[in-house]
């Protein structure tokens, strides 16, 4: 390796609720090592699993100059909470309060560590290497087991009260759907409509093995598209990054489901908004699957180790 990319090195690690997804590294083509550990129900256990093996790949490649977190959520980000690096109220099972920052920073003390929601994180790396280049107003939305976005506003990370939590905005009811939706605070929520586990609910079987014309696909799809319609007259972004395993859509496909989703963006807004990226051409530049794929989330908790270390 030469001696540029060693003093750059960095480690990452992408906290989701199903795993936590740890690489080190320099950037999306550049991962020296890369592994996962199911997440599991001890905190404390993962986090001293996670530092052992960030540690061990130290001694293989060097050291590392910061590492970056990516976490699910909702998590504190106020550095001066006495629980700054937790997560907060999640109902997952052993991980309400749970420190996330501390225990990495106990083993890693003298290097700086990047810390921030899944969704802004990724938004950073999508900005850096992926689908966002150049923009300083876009927002970055994942549909999966859950539903949750960040994004930028003037190039900087959405951040306030707490974090966005845009996965439990309101959503309208369409005439005749009496599905009551998933979601455990708020049942209708997008994320209660939209998510894997609430199409699967609907339409009682997993969405990946639903036929494309399932009418679960019918709602999903205008549920998406009018959250997508909301987001775009609140934060006026200069595009939309869906990703997550929903826009995958099974049978249905990447490609279809897209189609469809900015097809209905286009019915539901209504010609209100005038630009030419929300035009039926402009929307396929607006309405985009992350540039990094499925490295979107651990390329983001990079991008965040290389922003908590500053300009290199
Ligand atoms: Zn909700």
């Amino acid at each position: 390796m030469n001696k540029k990319r060693k003093s750059s090195l960095v480690g990452a690690v992408e906290a989701g609720g199903t795993k936590f997804v740890c690489a080190v590294g320099t950037g999306p083509n550049e991962f020296l090592a890369r592994t996962q550990f199911p997440t599991g129900r001890s905190p404390a256990r993962l986090l001293e699993k996670v530092a052992a093996w960030l540690k061990e790949r130290e001694r293989e490649h060097g050291a590392l100059t910061a590492l970056g977190v990516a976490s699910f959520g909702p998590v504190d980000l106020d550095k001066a909470s006495p629980t700054y690096g937790h997560i907060t109220t999640t109902p997952k099972p052993g991980w309400k309060n749970a420190e996330i920052v501390g225990a990495l920073r106990r083993a890693f003390p003298h290097i700086p560590i990047g810390f921030d929601t899944d969704v802004n994180g990724a938004a950073l790396g999508e900005r850096r290497w992926g689908a966002a280049r150049g923009l300083d107003d876009f927002v970055y939305v994942t549909v999966g087991t859950g539903i949750g976005g960040g994004g930028m506003a003037r190039g900087k990370l959405l951040h306030g009260l707490v974090h966005p939590e845009m996965g439990h905005i309101a959503m309208p009811r369409l005439p005749g759907d009496p599905f009551e939706g998933v979601c455990p605070f708020h049942g209708r929520c997008w994320e209660g409509l939209c998510s894997g586990p609430a199409i699967a609910r609907r339409a009682g079987q997993a969405a990946e093995s639903l036929p494309p014309d399932h009418p679960a696909w019918d709602y999903a799809i205008y549920y998406m598209a009018s959250a997508l319609v909301s987001l775009t007259c609140v934060l006026s972004p200069k595009r939309i990054i869906l990703g997550g395993s929903v826009r995958k859509a099974g049978r249905l496909g990447e490609q279809r489901f897209f189609e469809r989703v900015r097809k209905s963006f286009r019915e539901i807004m209504a010609g209100y908004i005038a630009s030419p990226a929300l035009t039926e051409n402009g929307l396929a530049n607006f309405i985009v699957p992350p540039g990094l794929g499925d490295n979107a989330g651990v390329c983001g908790a990079m991008a965040l180790a290389r922003a908590a270390r500053g300009p290199a």
